[in-house]
């Protein structure tokens, strides 16, 4: 079973540790992760791949439809999110696709590392890259294996449950006509 990605459970909190680094480019613009308001977000690619660039452009497009946000695509350090090629370092447990920094802890450039070790179907590159970018978003992995914050497995259709958007909401503006329905049931945002 793949494991999507590797992510440090729990609040930051003082004292705790800052994110992952490496030889990335910065990127200047990565506040833009905590507004609350509308997000104008540049996206820089700096992968080789071009099947997983075209799937994490997607995977924006998919939040776009969620949160209040725009994005673009940009080739210099005025990003918001870089998508990168992983250093060995970054995949010592086995298995491990990928990785995004969290924006609440010291040293955030709102890097999402892939690994290039993982093979993946461009599917399964779209799924992952919906997750990662709903860490940059604020989300925590949710304990419900039918929320894509799951933490592996993949599925079908891409879900959020009511604890993913309360979340959202509580950090970000909604899209209108976005919501959860149901005691704790989740409703399809949409199918890829
Ligand atoms: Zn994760």
């Amino acid at each position: 079973m793949l494991v999507l990605c590797f992510f440090s459970t729990g609040l930051a909190l003082a004292g705790e540790p800052p994110n992952w680094g490496g030889n990335y480019s910065p990127c200047a613009r990565h506040d833009d992760w905590l507004r609350r308001e509308h997000m104008d977000l540049g996206l820089r690619i700096a992968t080789r791949n071009t099947a997983l660039a075209r799937q994490f452009e997607r995977a924006m497009e998919f939040w776009s439809g969620i949160i209040d946000m725009d994005w673009h695509e940009v080739e210099s350090q005025e990003c918001s999110v870089e998508l990168v090629e992983g250093a060995h370092n970054l995949f010592e447990t086995q298995g491990i696709a990928a990785r995004a920094q969290e924006p609440d802890r010291p040293a955030f450039q709102g890097w999402v590392a892939f690994n290039p070790a993982s093979k993946l179907t461009e599917h399964e590159m779209f799924v992952i890259s919906v997750h990662e970018i709903g860490h940059l978003l604020g989300l925590p992995h949710n304990p419900s294996a039918a929320s894509v914050m799951f933490f592996f497995n993949l599925d079908d259709s891409i879900w959020l449950d009511a604890a993913d958007l309360k979340t959202l909401a509580q950090r970000h503006t909604l899209r209108s006509g976005v919501f959860a329905v149901g005691r704790g049931t989740a409703r399809r945002v949409i199918t890829p």
